[in-house]
């Protein structure tokens, strides 16, 4: 079964650079070499090469007050360095006087009384984040959270309370300290960063201990008795990553140069947290699932005899760096090796052989155009035993905001129509028990079948398909 050697124990859960990924890699690219499927990367082989880089930190911080120097440990106190959705570099050290100042409440921080820009200056803040209690009492918002962590803050360091609603930064705080960060070449060279202060995380009982008193009783900002400084000292390295692209040309010559994308990521999580004794996280589903699929569906294409293939080219994309934020699609997007207004739709395929054995998730096919989604529906209704395609996924009110969490993403980004096919979440999701024997084969062959189906339909189909639904404009958040 392909997917039990894409997501063999010897890979190593695939994290992106590692030794594991390149075995996956190198397993994707003889496949495809046997298969007869043209590699399509860079220089006439079946790699694209993605420049991605990896930050190692070293962190360390200490309280000095009128009774001593006392040492901070990341039990106490962890860096947001490297990690998603904070930005940049910090500054490699800071020291400044502990100052409380209050609760910082939907992107500004609002005081509930009076700080002096002069407290401010130098300052090592101490904050609390998320929902205030009485907020309606807060007096006004004087800062916005650019000001505070942006280069041009004169604050020291920033110190957030990791109350409840903090923990999955701290456990991605400590993940950073322990692995580095991974991020696109270039985005993480202090050069091209200018550092603002260090964003920490305490734990209340340590916030207590640098403010000097319980934070229940902690409502009006004050200086504090005693001092903080920190070191952040962060080393880059280029890190080895590709996409492996491959294409099977189409059968017309006026149409062979427009290609049909399909999309999974080899890559995932790697080695982590032990659960029940088992560190590697396997990502049978997520997403050795899509890449057997789409494995499948290039064999099937390529065992036709030329004439008999598609008008268009099907252009098949194994992504990298899909768990790291989308970094091997956003690269291959911005430097496709076809001309990118030649890719006329694409088809991602992530997480593909679970739950119930004919439901099936549809996700972003009429967002950019309706037709697509026609295709889509048009091809199941084709099935022997047809999906019961779901699109609750697809709502930009859904939680999980899974249109901006996969592949897809960064093709629909340029308009590309895309759609985004997925049997939808579980409890082995980013568990060390994603595990190949959790899968529904029979089920996985069918998506497979279908989304060859409407690859086939969309590279045969007489007009290209068009974009007929408006982009969102450019800058705004995904939903
Ligand atoms: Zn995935």
């Amino acid at each position: 079964m392909r997917v039990g050697i894409v997501a063999a124990d010897s890979m190593m859960g695939r994290d992106t650079g590692s030794p594991g990924l390149r075995k996956a890699r190198d397993y994707i690219a003889a496949e495809l070499a046997r298969m007869g499927v043209q590699p399509a990367g860079d220089g006439g082989t079946y790699f694209a090469r993605v420049g991605l880089e990896r930050s190692a930190y070293t962190f360390s911080a200490a309280v000095r007050t009128a009774s001593g120097e006392r040492t901070l440990t990341t039990k106490d106190v962890v860096p947001l360095a490297g990690v998603a959705g904070v930005p940049g570099l910090p500054r490699p050290t800071g020291e400044g006087r502990i100052v409380y100042g209050g609760w910082a409440v939907d992107g500004a921080v609002a005081p509930e009384g009076e700080l002096a820009p002069e407290q401010m200056d130098g300052a090592v803040l101490v904050m609390r984040f998320g929902a205030a209690p009485d907020a309606g009492r807060l007096a006004r918002q004087r800062f916005s959270l650019e000001s505070l962590w942006g280069p041009r803050s004169r604050l020291a360091a920033i110190v957030i309370v990791a109350d409840a609603a903090m923990r999955e930064y701290w456990d991605a705080g400590i993940q950073s300290l322990a692995t580095g960060a991974v991020a696109r070449a270039g985005s993480l060279t202090p050069d091209s960063v200018a550092g603002g202060p260090a964003l920490l995380l305490a734990t209340p009982a340590e916030a207590e201990r640098l403010i000097g008193r319980p934070l229940a009783g902690a409502r009006q900002p004050f200086v504090a008795a005693g001092t903080l400084r920190y070191q952040l000292r962060s080393s880059v390295q280029r890190v080895e990553a590709w996409n492996i692209v491959g294409v099977v040309r189409g059968s017309d010559a006026g149409r062979a140069g427009e290609y049909v994308a399909l999309g999974a990521h080899y890559d995932h999580v790697g080695v982590g947290i032990p659960v029940r004794g088992d560190s590697i996280y396997n990502g049978a589903d997520d997403d050795g699932s899509g890449v057997a699929a789409l494995l499948e569906i290039a064999e099937r294409f390529a065992a036709l005899p030329s004439a008999h293939r598609p008008a268009r080219s099907l252009l098949f994309v194994w992504h990298t760096g899909e768990e790291l934020g989308l970094l091997g699609s956003e690269a291959f997007t911005e430097h496709p090796t076809v001309p990118r207004d030649s890719i006329v739709a694409q088809l991602n395929v992530d997480m593909i052989g679970r739950n119930s054995p004919d439901s099936l998730y549809v996700v972003g096919s009429r967002r950019l155009s309706t037709r697509l989604g026609d295709v889509v529906e048009a091809a199941n209704r084709r099935q022997a035993r047809p999906f019961r395609l779901g699109y609750a996924l697809d709502a930009p009110s859904h939680p999980e905001h899974l249109y901006c969490r996969s592949d897809h993403y960064s093709y629909a980004r340029f308009g590309i129509p895309v759609t985004f096919f997925t049997s939808g979440l579980h409890a082995d999701y980013h568990q060390p028990s994603d595990e190949p024997r959790t899968l529904d084969y029979a089920k996985l062959a069918r998506v497979a079948a279908l989304i060859g189906d409407i690859a086939g339909d969309l590279a045969s189909a007489p007009e290209r398909l068009r974009r007929d639904r408006p982009m969102p404009p450019v800058g705004e958040p995904c939903t």
